[in-house]
C-alpha cells in the first residue's frame, strides 16, 4: 500500500484531491478523518500541513507527497521531486514599500527583509552578492514594512493584490513554483511499481487537460490547408459529409494554440467548429 501525503486544507488541497480522483482512484474524504484508504487502488491518503510533507517523505513516513516547489526547496528536499503537476502556480517575489527607491537588488544591501523562505531568499541574495538581514516570520509577511519590522519582504505572489493592499511594490521574482509529486528516496520494488502506475495515470490526466478535441466541416478543396493547421496526434481523421465537396475533420489541438488555429481555420473556409474536452490522453 502506498502512502500519499497531501495538504489538509489550503491552496493545494482541492486540486490534489481532484487529480487523485481523475486518476480513477475512489475514496471517501471527510473533514475530520486525517487518513483515508482508497477503495480501488492500494493507496492511503494522509492529510497534513504542507510544511510537514517534505520531511515525512524524506524520512519514508509517507511514500509520496504533493507539495509546492517553494516549500520543497525551502526544506532542502528538491531531489525528491518526480513529477510537476501544473497547478498552484505562484511566484516568490521581493517587494518594497511603494514609495521606496529601488533600482536593482543591490539596493537591498544591508537592509532587513522579512520572509517565510529564508533558504530560498538567502540562496538568491548570495547569488547576487547581496548581504541583508533576514527576519523569518511564518505568516502575514506583507505587514512587516508598515510596522517597522523590515524594509522589504519576500513572499508568495499570484495576482499581486495582497501586495497592493499593503502598499507594497513587487520588484524581483526570485523563484517560480507549482505543485509537484514527490517520492521517498528509496521505495520497495512493489511500491515503485505502484508509483509508476500512478505517474502513468497522472501524465494521462495532465496531457488531456492541455488538449482539446476539435471537429469541423471544411470544403474538400481546403483539406490540405486544414491538415497543415491540425496535424493531430498522428494525423487528423477525415470523413466525407453527405453533401458533395465537403469533409468532416477530427483532430486534437493544444489548448493554448486553439484560438489562433480556430481563426485560421475559419479564414480558409471551415465551418461548424466544435471543441470538446478530453478526459484522459495516453501517449
Ligand atoms: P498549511 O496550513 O498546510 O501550512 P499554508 O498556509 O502554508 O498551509 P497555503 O496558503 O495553503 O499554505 O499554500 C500552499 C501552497 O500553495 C504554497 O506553498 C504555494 O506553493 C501555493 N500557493 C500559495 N499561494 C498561492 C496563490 N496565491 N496561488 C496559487 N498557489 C499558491
Ligand atoms: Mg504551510
Amino acid at each position: 500500500m502506498l502512502r500519499l501525503a497531501i495538504q489538509k486544507s489550503g491552496r493545494l488541497s482541492d486540486d490534489s484531491l481532484q487529480l487523485i480522483r481523475e486518476c480513477g482512484i475512489s475514496f471517501v474524504s471527510s473533514s475530520y478523518k486525517l487518513k483515508v484508504e482508497a477503495s480501488n487502488f492500494p493507496l492511503e491518503i494522509l492529510y497534513l500541513r504542507d510544511d510537514d510533507i517534505p520531511g515525512y517523505v524524506q524520512d519514508g513516513v509517507a511514500d509520496l507527497g504533493i507539495v509546492g516547489q517553494n516549500v520543497l526547496v525551502e526544506a532542502g528536499c528538491a531531489a525528491l521531486e518526480v513529477e510537476a503537476l501544473g497547478f498552484s502556480k505562484c511566484r516568490l517575489s521581493l517587494a518594497v514599500p511603494r514609495g521606496a527607491e529601488y533600482n536593482s537588488v543591490a539596493d537591498l544591501q544591508g537592509k532587513s527583509i522579512a520572509t517565510s523562505y529564508p533558504k530560498l531568499l538567502g540562496d538568491y541574495l548570495a547569488g547576487e552578492g547581496v548581504q541583508a538581514n533576514l527576519h523569518t516570520i511564518s505568516g502575514s509577511v506583507e505587514i512587516a514594512p508598515s510596522i517597522g519590522l523590515a524594509e522589504a519582504i519576500c513572499d508568495i505572489v499570484s495576482s499581486g493584490s495582497t501586495l497592493l493592499g499593503n502598499g507594497l511594490r513587487e520588484v524581483e521574482t526570485i523563484f517560480r513554483s507549482e505543485a509537484v509529486l514527490i517520492a521517498a528516496p528509496t521505495l520497495s520494488p512493489d511500491k515503485q511499481e505502484l508509483l509508476d502506475q500512478l505517474r502513468f495515470r497522472m501524465q494521462a490526466v495532465r496531457r488531456a487537460q492541455r488538449s482539446k478535441y476539435i471537429v469541423l466541416n471544411a470544403p474538400t478543396s481546403a483539406l490540405a490547408a486544414v491538415k497543415a493547421l491540425l496535424p493531430g496526434i498522428k494525423s487528423p481523421t477525415v470523413t466525407p459529409l453527405a453533401e458533395e465537396g465537403w469533409v468532416s475533420v477530427q483532430s486534437v489541438v493544444e489548448e493554448d494554440k486553439f484560438w489562433h488555429i480556430a481563426g485560421e481555420l475559419q479564414a480558409i473556409g471551415a465551418e461548424g467548429i466544435l471543441v470538446l474536452p478530453i478526459e484522459k490522453r495516453v501517449g
